[in-house]
Parts: structure tokens; sequence; C-alpha cells
């Protein structure tokens, strides 16, 4: 406020001087003398209507700058917001995992930059059994288990998914076929070591079945899914808690 009228009295203190210098020049060239009261009304005239209108002008673009400023704050929460819902929407509300849709488009963001790497996809074992004996609630407990075993078993920078119910992916940034070989096997360990006792001392097995493919450069997504399917469904015929990859059984189409 202070600022505003200091401008605005320099505004006016301007406007009076040079309505004065144009009332010496003006008035005695048209042959007038200058009496009191032209002097009175080159000097009150501008001081007021200057100082008013300037003080207005002044407090109206200071109003707009805050009013600007309050936009762009809203702007940034908004666009704050926006991201965080963005985030949640690609997130399996469960296990925090990116859900189906968002990781395949991030599998085939990261097969734009590169074309290594393999994917895995991880299927819970007889999982049905367990909703059937203990409930769903605890069949949500041992989903978690082996989201969080999953987890444990990929290396960081790995592409993570919850693609279905008790089904999860996993996409191995330029991982060779040894490094696949060697996550796909450590993460099956990792969920056999689970030690789910979700009712009394019994620990209840849980184990997962693995179908792998090393990522071919033509192949596209739903390529390397309908080959590491194949896999899947082998492991899940040869047995359960088993991982096969592309190459172990070449032979296999
Ligand atoms: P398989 O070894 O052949 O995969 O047998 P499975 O019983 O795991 O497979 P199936 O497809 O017959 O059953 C999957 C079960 O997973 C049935 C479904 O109720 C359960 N399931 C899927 N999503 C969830 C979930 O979010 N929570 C719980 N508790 N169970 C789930
Ligand atoms: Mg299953
Ligand atoms: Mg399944």
């Amino acid at each position: 406020m202070t600022s505003i009228l200091l401008k605005s009295a320099a505004v006016a203190f301007i406007s009076v001087a040079a309505s004065l210098l144009l009332t010496l020049i003006v008035v005695p060239a048209m042959g007038f003398p200058v009496s009191r009261t032209i002097w009175l009304s080159s000097t009150v005239c501008p001081l007021v209507l200057a100082w008013v209108a300037s003080a207005s002008t002044f407090w109206q673009t200071d109003r707009l700058k805050s009013a600007h400023r309050e936009l762009a704050r809203a702007h940034a929460q908004l666009a704050a917001a926006h991201r965080r819902l963005q985030e949640k929407a690609s997130r399996d509300d469960m296990t925090g995992m990116l859900n189906r849709e968002s990781f395949f488009a991030a599998l085939d963001g990261s097969r734009r930059k590169s074309d290594r790497g393999a994917l895995l996809i991880i299927d819970a074992d007889h999982f049905k059994k367990i909703n059937d004996s203990f409930g769903h609630l605890t069949g949500d407990e041992a989903l978690l288990l082996i989201a969080s075993a999953i987890e444990r078993g990929v290396r960081g920078g790995d592409i993570l998914g919850r693609i279905g119910g008790e089904e999860f992916a996993a996409y191995l940034i330029g991982a060779t076929e040894q490094e696949a070989k060697r996550v796909a096997e450590r993460i099956r360990r990792e969920v056999e070591l689970i030690r789910f006792r979700p009712v009394d001392e019994r620990t209840i097995p849980l184990t997962v079945s693995i179908g792998g493919t090393l990522c071919a450069e033509e192949a596209n997504v739903s390529d390397l899914m309908r080959a590491a399917d194949r896999r899947l469904y082998q492991a899940k015929h040869r047995g359960r808690n088993l991982t096969i990859l592309d190459a172990d059984i070449p032979a296999a189409a």
C-alpha cells in the first residue's frame, strides 16, 4: 500500500510539473496573464486527477500480479495432484506394482530404447487352494508375501507388474540368458523360502512357476507374452515350483 501511495505521488508530482510548464508556456503565448486561478487550476487538477488515477492503476496492477501468483501456485498444485493421480492410476492398489496396462506400456517403452532383455511371467501355484482353505483375506496376505519375494528377486531397475490376479511379470532390462535364468531362479527360491503361517504353527508352502523368454529384436510385446506364457504352461505341466526359460527347451515352439 505504501509503495502504491509513493509511486502515485511521484506520478502526481510529475503531472503537476508538466502542467505548470505547459501553463507557463501556453497562457502567456496566448496573451493572457498567468492569474492565481490559472496557477491554482493547473496545480490542483493534475495533482488530484493524476494521484487518484495512478493510485487506482497501481492498485489494480498489484492485485493482478498477486492474482497471477495465486494462479501459478494453484496451477503447480494441480499439476502435482495430476502427477500423483496418474502415478496412482498406474499402480496396482494391493501390491503397489505397476498394473497390467502400465506394465505393458513400460515394457514397450523400454524396448523402444533397447531390444535386449528378458520377460518373465510368474504365476502363484495352486493359489485357489489357499483361498479355498483359508479364505480370500488370507489369500491376499499370501499374495503380498509373494509380491515382496518377487521384488527381492529382481534387480534394481527391472520393471515389475501385477498382470493378473495371482500373476506377475518382470521385464529384466538388458538381461542375458544367464542373468535371466539367475533372476528367475532367485525369484522362485525367494517365494519358496516364505514361511507362511496363517492360522497356527503349520507352514503353508507358497510356490510360483515361472515362464520366461529372451527378447528377440523383431518380437513385439504380444509375441513375448505368448512365448513366456508357453514356458509358464510347461513349468506348470512339469509339476510347478519350476522355472523354464526359452533356451531350456530348444525344441519347444
Ligand atoms: P495354478 O497352479 O494352475 O496356477 O493354479 P491356481 O489355483 O493358482 O490357478 P487358478 O487360475 O485356478 O486360480 C487362481 C486363483 O487366484 C483363483 C482366484 O480366486 C485367486 N486370486 C486371484 N486374484 C486374487 C486376489 O487378489 N486375492 C486372492 N486372495 N485371490 C486371488
Ligand atoms: Mg496360479
Ligand atoms: Mg494364473
